[in-house]
C-alpha cells in the first residue's frame, strides 16, 4: 500500500452532520470520531482536507459565502485542516470535480503539494470512494444511517465504522496506541506546532488555476472554491 500522506474527508455526513444544503453555521454538529481523525491525522504529520460536493450552489439554493460560511465553522470546530475545496456545480452540470469524478481530490493534493496516490479519502457514500479510485488514490467509506445498503455492502472490505477508525486503520495504528510525538489523547498535534495553528481560519480563498493569491470567489458554473491554510512556518 501506496504511504498517506495526506487525508482528504468528505464533509456532509462524515465530518458534520449532513443537514442537507445548510447554508448556516450554527446547524454545525461533528460527528463522532470526526475531531480524533483530523487530530490524530495531524499528529502524524499528515495534511489534512475536505473535499465536498456543495451542489446546492449551482441549484440556486445556497451562496458560495454561505457555503464558505458553513466550512469555516465546521473548521474551527475540527482545529483546522489545511485545505477546504468543494465543487458548486448542480449535478448535470458536467463537471470535472463533483466527486465520484476525481477534480476535488486532485485539486486538493495540488494544493497540499502531494500526489494523489499519497491521499486517503474518506466518504459516507460510494461517490467518495469512487472519487479517490478515479484520482488514484485510496478510499475508505464510513458508512451512515443515510448511505445506501448497496454501497455498504459493495465496499464492505474497504470501510470504517467511523473517521477515527479509518485513519488508525491506515495509519496501521492500532486503538489506544499512544502516538509517538503527540500527547496520546488526541490533542492536535505534537512538537513544533503547538506554535503555531491560527484558533480561526487564516485562510486564502483561491479558485483552482488561478494565481495563489487574491480572493476569487467561484462562481457557479465555474470551478470549485479552495481554502488554503497556510502553514505559518
Ligand atoms: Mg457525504
Ligand atoms: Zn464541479
Amino acid at each position: 500500500m501506496t504511504t498517506v500522506s495526506a487525508v482528504l474527508f468528505d464533509r456532509d455526513g462524515t465530518l458534520v452532520a449532513d443537514v442537507p444544503y445548510n447554508g448556516d453555521p450554527g446547524r454545525v454538529r461533528l460527528l463522532p470520531g470526526a475531531a480524533e481523525a483530523v487530530a490524530l491525522a495531524r499528529s502524524q504529520g499528515l495534511a489534512t482536507g475536505v473535499v465536498s460536493n456543495q451542489s446546492g450552489i449551482g441549484r440556486g439554493l445556497l451562496t458560495v459565502e454561505q457555503v464558505r460560511a458553513v466550512d469555516a465553522r465546521a473548521d474551527a470546530l475540527l482545529g483546522g485542516l489545511d485545505v477546504w475545496v468543494f465543487c458548486p456545480h448542480a449535478p448535470d452540470a458536467g463537471c470535472g470535480c463533483r466527486k465520484p469524478r476525481p477534480g476535488l481530490i486532485h485539486t486538493a493534493a495540488e494544493r497540499l503539494g502531494v500526489p494523489a496516490a499519497a491521499c486517503l479519502v474518506i466518504g459516507d457514500i460510494a461517490a467518495d470512494v469512487l472519487a479517490a479510485r478515479a484520482a488514484g488514490a485510496q478510499g475508505v467509506l464510513v458508512p451512515n444511517a443515510a448511505t445506501a445498503p448497496a454501497e455498504v455492502r459493495r465496499f464492505a472490505g474497504r470501510s470504517a465504522p467511523d473517521p477515527l477508525t479509518a485513519v488508525r486503520t491506515a495509519l496501521g495504528l492500532t486503538a489506544g496506541e499512544v502516538i509517538p510525538g503527540s500527547a496520546g489523547d488526541g490533542t492536535p498535534r505534537g512538537p513544533g506546532a503547538a506554535d503555531g495553528r491560527p484558533g480561526s481560519p487564516a485562510a486564502k480563498d483561491v479558485a483552482p488555476g488561478s494565481p495563489s493569491t487574491g480572493n476569487v470567489v467561484p462562481v457557479s458554473p465555474g470551478p470549485g472554491g479552495v481554502t488554503v491554510r497556510r502553514s505559518p512556518s
